[in-house]
């Protein structure tokens, strides 16, 4: 019989009903450490006194307007985003996948205005995520998530990962712009480096396509800067930000300059919830919080902490880890057990971490953890380690 929600996870056995930094609390009375928050979306840790605050202040006031009147606080937070990135100009949504079908629209529209609209087709890349739409299941182009839903909806062209030369060979009189994730997460955590970056950004200028970058999981300071793409030196024209946006409430943007959302006039796109008082209000106090040059510093330099004691777990367990891999507190490992087994066995033991493609486990602790939450985990992950060597067969651990 069908549950009452419907079963589209394969959901861990486990309730969570508090929490406090960075540590959760179950429905039994056990105790995490949150190295998932939630997908990389509690940055700031659970229950942050701030966040805690602001949103209660907004909720005894007004929760929703509707975008049919100005929007004060959103039109804070836009200036403040301005302020901090490349963009001239943002659209407020509630979720990842709806930020990047703004973006989609945007580049076919920025053409369109432009006399072009023959030119609608997005470059993407092999291992993408960019969210469940049927546009952006589309881009992502993976076929565990296009089975059975009818034509993909028409406008992408995949690549091989990072490969230059099929990107240019890829472009067409009917291209748009390339889309990409400046680090795979859900494709299993894989960077892309800045050399890369820099080249696609040239291959978009020669071509006049619009460069479109995904940072809904990279972004808002998990890398150590506010977006990942800044460590490159480039900028894009198009960027799609959630996740830790809202420091866990659900919130997400869409970032652009102000030649490439020339075409979005009034009416040509809309949101009923997007950018509503409450999300603005903790969304606003979640960027200040996160772009606080003090923060992002302690993201370097504890992540390089919990980089160097991955990679010393990774040493003394060679037949359970490959390989160590990621940038600041976008973290994964490589696994040489079916990576469910990892997660599994660091849940049993109280950390909380998140698998990702490509048989990795995802590492994403909030960006507030001390060197006392790395120890607590480095030490649960020997220990699961250690269960898990003694589970596999020796003619696994070469
Ligand atoms: C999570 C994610 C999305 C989708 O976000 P939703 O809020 O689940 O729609 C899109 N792109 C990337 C890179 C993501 O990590």
């Amino acid at each position: 019989m069908i549950t009452p929600v419907l079963p589209t996870y394969a959901r861990a056995p486990i309730a969570l009903e508090k929490g406090e930094g960075s540590h959760v609390v179950d429905t039994q009375g056990r105790r995490y450490l949150d190295f998932g928050s939630g997908i990389a979306v509690n940055a700031l840790g659970h229950a942050h006194p701030v966040l805690v605050k602001v949103l209660t202040a907004q909720a005894q006031k007004l929760w929703h307007t509707s975008n049919l009147y100005r929007v004060p606080a959103q039109e804070r937070l836009a200036e403040r985003l301005v302020e901090l990135t490349f963009a001239d100009t943002v659209f407020f949504s509630n979720s990842g996948a709806e930020a990047l079908e703004c973006a989609i629209k945007m580049a076919r529209k920025y053409h369109a205005h432009r006399g072009e609209p023959q030119r609608y087709r997005l470059i993407t890349f092999e291992g993408a995520f960019h969210g469940r739409t049927l546009a952006t299941i589309a881009a992502g182009g993976q076929k565990k998530y296009l089975d059975g839903f009818g034509p993909k909806v028409e406008g992408f062209d995949q690549v091989p990962f990072c490969d230059l030369d099929a990107v240019r060979a890829a472009i067409g009189p009917e291209t748009a712009g390339i889309l990409i994730e400046p680090i795979q997460g859900e494709g299993g955590v894989r960077v892309v480096e800045p050399q890369k970056m820099r080249a696609l950004r040239d291959i978009c200028d020669a071509n006049g396509l619009l460069f479109i970058l995904d940072e809904v999981q990279s972004g808002m300071g998990r890398t150590g800067k506010l977006f990942a793409h800044e460590w490159s030196g480039i900028t894009p024209d198009i960027m799609a930000v959630s996740k830790a946006l809202g420091g866990g409430f659900p919130v997400a943007a869409c970032l652009a300059t102000e030649k490439a959302a020339a075409g979005m006039t009034a009416g040509t796109h809309g949101s009923t919830f997007g950018g509503n008082p409450m999300a603005m209000e903790v969304a606003k106090a979640a960027v200040d919080l996160i772009s606080d040059p003090a923060l992002l510093d302690h993201v370097v330099r504890i992540s390089n902490y919990l980089q160097q004691q991955l990679q010393m777990v990774r040493d003394r367990n060679g037949a359970i880890i490959e390989e160590v891999r990621g940038q600041g507190l976008l973290l994964g490992l490589k696994c040489r057990v079916v990576n469910s087994t990892l997660v599994d066995a660091l849940r049993d033991r109280g950390l909380l971490a998140v698998g990702a493609g490509d048989n990795v486990v995802r590492i994403l602790p909030p960006l507030i953890i001390n060197e006392e939450d790395v120890r607590e985990a480095i030490g649960i992950l020997n220990d699961a380690c250690a269960f898990l060597s003694a589970q596999t067969p020796k003619e696994a651990a070469k």
